[in-house]
């Protein structure tokens, strides 16, 4: 079976990418099940920039190569000028602190009128498939910052991403329904359009 590398050390996202990919006949591994510790800087100014910086810094580290897949993701919310953008993991200062993120999301938007909460979740994904192929997609979910967090799933700002067609936030949802309609399911969607070639010339 085909190895492929998910260069992160995000539990959640490695848990979504698994099962999103589970159909293939591919072994998906942690960077954590690679043996490979490190902190990439997420110092990009664009999702893809960075996600690109991560696929390749593992890529480039491999003694035996094999496929390796990074995404950069992020929240992007109209009122805010498009902030948090690319620094969404580190929002109020410390990487990683959803609760003070969240915290400092609403405050920004106390004052604010519904268009100004209208937010796009984004998820660029690069693919490093050998020395001189490399894919890049992105993917998108639009949604509504609410006034208070719902839900009990956790992950980064689930609970303040209120999506209007299903009545609930990502914090409401089961694991099942987000994987099929979030950002990152969108990216791996653009991403599959090219799993036929992919599959062939591997
Ligand atoms: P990164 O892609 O690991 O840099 O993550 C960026 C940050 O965006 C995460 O720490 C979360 O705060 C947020 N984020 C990305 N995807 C999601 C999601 O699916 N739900 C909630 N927050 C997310």
């Amino acid at each position: 079976m085909k190895k492929l590398i998910v260069a992160s050390n995000n539990v959640n996202k490695i848990k979504e990418i698994k099962q999103i990919l589970s159909k293939y006949p591919i072994e998906v591994i942690s960077m954590k099940e690679a043996n490979i510790d490190i902190d990439i800087v997420e110092d990009g100014t664009t999702f893809q920039e960075n996600a690109y910086k991560k696929a390749k810094t593992i890529y480039d580290l491999l003694k035996i190569k094999c496929m390796v897949l990074a995404d950069d993701s992020g929240l992007v919310v109209r009122g805010l000028d498009g902030k948090p953008g690319v620094y969404s993991a580190r929002f109020a200062g410390e990487h990683g602190n959803d609760k003070k993120n969240n915290e400092k999301l609403l405050k920004l938007l106390e004052y604010k009128g519904y268009e100004d909460r209208k937010a796009k979740f984004v998820c660029a994904i690069t693919l490093i498939i050998n020395d001189s192929k490399a894919l890049e997609v992105q993917g998108e979910i639009a949604g509504i910052i609410c006034e208070e967090e719902r839900g009990t799933n956790r992950f980064g700002y689930d609970p303040l991403f209120y999506i209007p067609e299903y009545n609930m936030t990502f914090g409401e949802m089961d694991s099942i329904l987000k994987n099929c309609i979030s950002h990152r399911a969108m990216a791996l969607k653009e991403l599959e359009k090219e799993m036929r070639y992919l599959m062939k010339e591997v």
